[in-house]
Order: structure tokens, then C-alpha cells, then sequence
């Protein structure tokens, strides 16, 4: 039996938007007999209260998670043994970019947009030397692909961009492209149920599992809440948690998926993957919020 995951960052409460992605995990996970794993991506953007309001949101929607819950800020040893694993393979490399030289730097022969342009891929030992006196060294993955195919449910075979992203901040902070991947791997998690906005870091990731000897996950990137301007929902468009809505939030969010149910366990029956909607969820808050 594989496993599903729901992986919040705790950073405030989940609007309709997320609370729909974390119901369809749900659904894809316990409707394909899967065990559903909660994990707390706590390593940054913590908010104090923040986990606990999340996590009390999605258990009244009814939706429940085997075993307790993960915390990314005490697995500290796992990313780190990670690390240790490709840096002696000669898989990592020390950056000392800032974001505007990277920008502003020639891109790499045949890099795509985007991609990191190599400036410290190959810096000799005397030049990373001159370089660690100015400033904390990032760690970035020595990619040996330009890109990387995987599988989704919903975009089928989908071909992205691997360049050397970092692992390891400058300030020392666990990148969430490495934390993603080794807990999705050291959990068992062989789906992954998120928002579309990450599709296109999926074959990093998946390519940095494939590093670490693990068989990357069956993607399902669901299509993302937008407001009536059709840019990505946020807190600033009006009553979009559930604390704002009310009740009729998780009435909202079903009839957006074409289910009807009080609660996630009722909702099982009518539902497949092949039916998630393909097009994103134009959310129109209500204009007076019920009092809750
Ligand atoms: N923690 C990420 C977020 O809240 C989700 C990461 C993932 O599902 O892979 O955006």
C-alpha cells in the first residue's frame, strides 16, 4: 500500500483554494486504497497558531490522516544525510550567486530561461576560497540532465527543466526542493496531490529522487482557486477561509468539484481522478461574510 500526503506550510489559515487541494488528495489517496500522511512543512514562512488552525480546518471537513503528524523542522538529520549522500558522489557544489548576479549573468549554452547559468559550477578551489570571505555559500545539486520527464494523472507525460537548484540556502536552510524529496521518499509517499503552480518543479524534484534511489511519485498537480481578475487566490480577495465562510465553505468547494456530500468520507463514492475539473476554480467570495 502506497500513501498520499497533504504538506501545509504553516503560514497562515488555508483558504477555499488550498482547502480544495488538500480534499483532493484525500479523495485521490483513500479512493486508490492508499494510507494519507500529514506533514507540516514547517522550515520557513512559520506563523504562530497557524498549524493548528490548519490542521483543526481540515479534520471538520472530515478529512483524517494515519499517524501523527510530520514536522520538516525536526528531520533535520534526514536532509542532512541527504546531503552527505551527494556530496560524496560529487554531486554538489558551492554558490556564491546573488539572485540579481544570477539574473543578470549570460545564460549557459542551450540552458533554458530560467535556468542557473553555471557561474559557480566549476570555480577552482582558490576562487570559492575568495568568494566564502564574502559571503555564506548556497548549495546547489551538480545536475547531470537538462530535464526530466514524469508522469501526471491530469497533465499526462510532462517534460520540464532541471538545472542546479540549490539544496541549501545560504542561511543554512534546508531548500524545499530537497525536504520535499526526501520526505516524500523516506514516507512512502508514491502520490502527490498539489497544486499546478508546482508542475513545473516537479522534474527537479523527481530527478533529485532518482539521485537519492528512490522511484519518483505519481503526480496529480490540480488546478489552483483564481479570483475574478484570475490571478491565484489569496487572503486579500475578501472571505476565502473557512473561518470567514462559514459552513458553507466545504458546500462550496464540493459543488466546485461536481460532488455533492456533507462531509469528505461522503464524497468518496462519486469520485475519481479522471474527474478532477481541468480548468482552475474562479472563486468569487461572497460580499458579506456570515458571522462565525
Ligand atoms: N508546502 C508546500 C505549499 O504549501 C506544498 C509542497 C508540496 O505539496 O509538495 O505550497
Amino acid at each position: 500500500m502506497g500513501a498520499g500526503r497533504f504538506a501545509p506550510s504553516p503560514s497562515g489559515d488555508l483558504h477555499v483554494g488550498n482547502l480544495r487541494t488538500a480534499l483532493l488528495a484525500w479523495l485521490c489517496a483513500r479512493s486508490t486504497g492508499r494510507s494519507f500522511l500529514m506533514r507540516v512543512e514547517d522550515l520557513d514562512r512559520v506563523r504562530p497558531g497557524a498549524e493548528e488552525r490548519q490542521l483543526a480546518d481540515l479534520r471538520s471537513m472530515g478529512i483524517d490522516w494515519d499517524g501523527p503528524v510530520v514536522h520538516q523542522s525536526e528531520r533535520a538529520r534526514l536532509y542532512d544525510a541527504a546531503l552527505a549522500s551527494l556530496g560524496g558522489r560529487g554531486l554538489l557544489f558551492e554558490c556564491f550567486c546573488t539572485r540579481r548576479e544570477i539574473l543578470e549573468a549570460p545564460s549557459a549554452p542551450h540552458a533554458p530561461p530560467g535556468a542557473y547559468p553555471g557561474t559557480c559550477r566549476d570555480l577552482t578551489e582558490a576562487e570559492r576560497d575568495e568568494r566564502r570571505a564574502v559571503r555564506p555559500a548556497a548549495v546547489r545539486l551538480r545536475a547531470g540532465t537538462a530535464s526530466f520527464t514524469i508522469h501526471d494523472e491530469l497533465h499526462g507525460s510532462y517534460e520540464g527543466v532541471v538545472d542546479d537548484f540549490v539544496l541549501r540556502r545560504g542561511d543554512g536552510a534546508i531548500a524545499y526542493n530537497l525536504a520535499v524529496v526526501v520526505d516524500d521518499a523516506q514516507q512512502g509517499v508514491d502520490q502527490v496531490v498539489r497544486g499546478d503552480d508546482l508542475l513545473s518543479s516537479a522534474p527537479r524534484q523527481a530527478y533529485l529522487a532518482t539521485l537519492l534511489g528512490a522511484t519518483p511519485p505519481t503526480y496529480v498537480h490540480v488546478p489552483l482557486a483564481l479570483n475574478s481578475a484570475g490571478q491565484r487566490l489569496a487572503k486579500r480577495d475578501g472571505a476565502v477561509t473557512l473561518r470567514e465562510l462559514g459552513p458553507s465553505a466545504f458546500a462550496l468547494v464540493t459543488a466546485s468539484l461536481g460532488l455533492t456530500g456533507t462531509t469528505a468520507g461522503e464524497l468518496l463514492d462519486g469520485f475519481s481522478i479522471e474527474r478532477i475539473p481541468r480548468e482552475p476554480w474562479v472563486f468569487v467570495p461572497p460580499e458579506e461574510a456570515p458571522v462565525v
